[in-house]
């Protein structure tokens, strides 16, 4: 016995098998620890390419514009405004345990756009209102992160 089944339209078999999956992720942050390192100080920090000027948020070691390897870590000043949101209802399932929660796109002042949650009941938020960009733990795994809240 195979889980194998005829496709309806060419006759073809198909495998079938259900199965959960696992995956984990290892990535290195080595050229990009000094992010983490910030989140530890209250901090938030993006890159600045030295060649061409361009900002990164999420921070890049690496210019995607220019391929320059030259960039500066830049502290954030966190303040921006709203530029759109969402609730979210239906989750991942690695983001099952939590409850609804609102992402929203923001552009900080820096001229950077940050999408991240926003600590504040979808009601309460309006496109342009002034938000701030503040370093949050997430519970309840206990890492620090990134979100937003209202100014
Ligand atoms: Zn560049």
């Amino acid at each position: 016995m195979f889980p194998i089944v005829e496709d309806r339209k060419y006759r073809h078999k198909l495998w079938v098998d259900v199965r959960e999956l696992c995956v984990k992720y290892i990535i290195s942050v080595e050229q990009v620890k000094r992010f983490f390192e910030g989140l530890s100080e209250g901090k938030v920090y993006a890159t600045r390419c030295r060649k061409c000027g361009e900002m990164y948020f999420p921070p890049q070691a690496i210019c995607p514009r220019c391929r320059s390897s030259e960039v500066e870590w830049v502290e954030l000043s966190g303040e921006g405004k709203l530029l759109t949101y969402t609730k979210i209802y239906v989750k991942p399932k690695s983001f099952s345990h939590y409850s609804d929660y609102v992402v929203a796109v923001g552009r900080l002042d820096e001229g950077v756009n940050v999408t991240a949650w926003i600590d504040a009941k979808i009601e309460e938020l309006k496109p342009g209102m002034r938000i701030k960009l503040v370093v949050v733990k997430r519970k309840p795994e206990g890492y620090l992160t990134y979100g937003w809240r209202r100014a």
